[in-house]
């Protein structure tokens, strides 16, 4: 591809101040530009209340980029691109200004009108902006605009189809990039690719063959600083309603008759819509929320969350969460989807294991062994990679089978703060690729789902269920699964 092709916009980042845009777009876009993906001729201009000037704004670039990378050439050019416009976003008169500047800039770098409009912010301020965007002509350009939102998307169905509908005021639906990051990891990606692209996985990949399917996302940190923000949301709608029910989606969908956005977003709803909702009061029974507690780690105490900065020492938030989901469609009717996600944990892992059930006859295990099942593991992050277990002889007295691990892992640049899935996503972004990330349907569906679970919790339906911190969660979660005769597969940081 010659540079004349690569994708251009100026990207106006509102909360160009913020963490957010610091820790992972900045070094994102820079990768871009360094990996000659979109075209040297770009422009970002930052927006926030802070009045810096662009000097300050180019060299908090700089030193995100310092932060994240070994090696940064180009940096001072890189730099260069970058604007800022001090102002608070609620002030209707300051984004004629923003136009001015924006048309100024477009001459300047040969942008074609697009206009990417990247809102790192807290949530509340999306409807304003949206609005503030159209009325004063700033989508109104020779070239495209996109919106891209940031996660949380409303706290319940109410609040999220208000936003919708405020943001829908202003751009249409295919003009809005709802940001799942999860959608922008490597092995997320993949779950579609394993599955589609390989004969050996399709004819087994339902209720015949399939025991059950577990996903685990632990997290080894604390709530740190994010007390304030986590009271509001914890661990269900911070990580169920989004990344969580999108694994579902793509471990559960259909093959799409061609992989374009909508046929794939299609298959996926179809997957949230036959997702078998959970009255208030069957939600104790088939989900459990949990706590941590104080526990020791590495020989240091650690605190309980309700010991943490800004949270209160009554809270009932849940910072881990425990479920069984079941769908009811021909191809998984009686599998059941363990889900399980928190905090404190004692390992940072997202994998996925799928377990096939168990050959009708053993003949080659001694009475004193338990039957192996074949497991095919998706390890998401900190590893990348896939794991498919099989049986094999066991050499020596006897003839019986030892499980024994195919490896293959990706491995893989990811650290903590990787900026990997938001560079994807911000190239697909310019790209006009909306594939990866949420539509509409599926955000509305999925807060369906959620909804009820969370007012079960409101309304103390459920205990909240203590674990040290540390640990893999409480033995209530264990007993989620023990009740069905399963049990949670161990999850290492590490390639097993
Ligand atoms: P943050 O650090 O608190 O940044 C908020 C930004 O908004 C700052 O730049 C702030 O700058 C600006 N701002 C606040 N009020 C403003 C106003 N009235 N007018 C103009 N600018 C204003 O938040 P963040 O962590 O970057 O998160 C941003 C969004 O991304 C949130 O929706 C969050 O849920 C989401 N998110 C964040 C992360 C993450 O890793 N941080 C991950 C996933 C999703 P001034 O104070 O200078 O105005």
């Amino acid at each position: 591809m010659n540079t004349k092709e690569h994708p251009k916009a100026i990207i106006v980042i509102f909360g160009a101040t913020g963490d957010l845009a610091k820790r992972k777009l900045f070094p994102s876009i820079y990768r871009l530009v360094q990996n000659n993906k979109i075209a040297k001729d770009f422009a970002v201009v930052g927006v926030a209340r802070r009045s810096w000037t662009n000097e300050e704004f180019r060299s908090n670039v700089k030193e995100s980029i310092q932060a994240s990378m070994k090696t940064h050439p180009e940096l001072d050019e890189f730099a260069s691109h970058f604007h800022y416009h001090p102002f608070d976003v609620t002030n209707p008169s300051s984004y004629l200004e923003l136009n001015g500047m924006l048309t100024d800039l477009d001459g300047i770098y040969h942008t074609s009108g697009n206009r990417i409009f990247y809102l790192a912010m807290a949530p509340e301020f999306f409807g304003t902006i949206a609005l503030n965007l159209k009325k004063e002509g700033l989508t109104a350009t020779d070239g495209w605009s996109r919106l891209v939102i940031e996660k949380p998307f409303g706290h319940d169905l109410p609040s999220a189809r208000k936003l919708n509908h405020e943001i829908r005021e202003a751009f249409t639906e295919d003009q809005i990039y709802r940001i799942d990051h999860y959608l922008g990891k490597e092995m997320v990606q993949n779950i579609e690719v394993i599955r589609f692209a390989n004969a050996i996985f399709e004819p087994l990949w339902n209720n015949r063959y399939i025991s059950n399917i577990q996903i685990t996302s632990s997290e080894v940190l604390g709530v740190e600083d994010r007390g304030r923000y986590y009271e509001n949301s914890g661990a269900l709608r911070d990580m169920v309603q989004n990344h969580m029910l999108q694994m579902v989606a793509l471990l559960a969908m259909e093959p799409p008759i061609k992989l374009t956005t909508d046929e794939i977003r299609s298959e996926k709803v179809k997957v949230l819509r036959a997702l078998r909702p959970l009255a208030e009061d069957e939600v104790a029974e088939n989900f459990i929320r949990g706590q941590y507690d104080l526990g020791t780690v590495s020989e240091k105490t650690l605190p309980s969350y309700r010991d943490e900065n800004n949270v209160d020492e009554l809270s009932m938030t849940e910072t881990y969460v425990a479920g069984k989901l079941l769908i009811d469609n021909f191809r998984w009717a009686g599998v059941p989807i363990y889900i399980r996600t928190g905090k404190r944990m004692s390992v940072k892992s997202t994998k996925i294991v799928v377990q096939f059930k168990d050959i009708p006859m053993n003949l080659y295990y001694n009475r004193k062994e338990t039957m192996h099942p074949n497991l095919l593991v998706i390890h998401i992050q900190p590893d990348e990679g896939v794991t498919l277990q099989l049986n094999a002889q066991k050499l020596g007295d006897g003839t019986y089978g030892k499980p024994i691990p195919l490896n293959h892992c990706n491995n893989s640049i990811d650290g903590i703060n990787t900026p990997e899935a938001y560079e994807k996503l911000i190239y697909d972004c310019m790209r006009g690729d909306a594939t990866n990330f949420t539509h509409w349907d599926e955000v509305a569906l999925s807060w369906s789902y959620v909804d009820p679970i969370s007012k079960a919790w409101e309304h103390e339906k459920a205990e909240l269920a203590k674990y040290p911190s540390g640990s893999m969660g409480p033995k209530e979660a264990d007993q989620l699964l023990e009740k069905d005769g399963a049990q949670w597969w161990p999850i290492s940081d590490h390639f097993e």
